[in-house]
């Protein structure tokens, strides 16, 4: 038997102390916020994530999480993140239940979230996820399709622009594991000085990375094991349910 309670407590305490550290290593105390990824995870565990005192979580799953939301819609100034690649007939429920979104990479489905976003809300933040790591993987925009996206999003009514977001390959050196962070925020400054805006928001450090995010100026982390445990079955301080 163990109290769920002080496991994520404690599992909190390490990541706000890496994080900390992170932020003093490179003078940025108090500029990185913590995305809890709470994909597989049970609504009891964001529940207790959420008394903890988190109140931003990221979700990849629309079905899982739409569950989930609902379950909590009690919980005051909580904040849901969709973090996962978005099927454009699956924008409606995004766009009516979410407060950010990190994964966007093409117009049809920001032109959609646009469209769908109820009248009543503020609009919808967004992130572009870009590919960052181009051989690597097949998600993302482009490089070369970004700054013309950009442009076309930007001016949409019922969407806020935020940044970047990326995935990079996984690099267990350090020193490796910066290249695409340094090259996504670099990417950030670019954008906004040419098309004249303020976004705001690197996207970008997990689990197996956050320092190195945080030295090139991440904003966001997303991070999901190293507060919930293994996403694997197997990983028994995870309950199921
Ligand atoms: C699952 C996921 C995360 C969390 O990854 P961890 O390595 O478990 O911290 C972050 N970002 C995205 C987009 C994810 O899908």
């Amino acid at each position: 038997m163990y109290n769920l309670m002080t496991l994520l407590q404690n599992r909190f305490q390490r990541v706000y102390d890496r994080i900390h550290q992170a932020e003093q290593t490179c003078n940025r105390h108090g500029q990185v916020q913590l995305l809890a990824v709470s994909k597989t995870k049970p609504a009891s565990m964001v529940r207790e994530a959420w008394h903890l005192g988190q109140k931003h979580f990221g979700e990849s799953y629309l079905q899982e999480a739409l569950g989930k939301i609902d379950e909590l819609n009690e919980l005051s100034d909580i904040h849901w993140h969709f973090i996962g690649p978005i099927q454009s007939n699956k924008t409606r429920d995004i766009s009516n239940h979410f407060d950010w979104v990190h994964s966007v990479d093409r117009l049809k489905v920001a032109q959609r979230l646009n469209d769908q976003r109820p009248e009543e809300l503020p609009p919808l933040n967004i992130c572009l996820q870009v590919n960052i790591s181009e051989e690597a993987s097949k998600s993302g925009i482009k490089l070369e399709e970004l700054p013309s996206l950009v442009q076309s999003i930007a001016s949409l009514p019922k969407l806020k622009l935020r940044g970047l977001m990326a995935i990079p390959a996984p690099e267990t050196d350090i020193e490796k594991q910066r290249e695409p962070f340094k090259k996504l925020a670099h990417l950030l400054n670019t954008l906004n000085d040419t098309f004249s805006l303020s976004m705001d928001t690197l996207s970008m450090g997990m689990t197996d990375d956050l320092e190195a995010a945080i030295a090139e100026g991440s904003t966001m982390i997303r991070i999901g094991t190293a507060l919930f445990g293994s996403r694997f079955s197997s990983d028994k301080t995870t309950p199921t349910g």
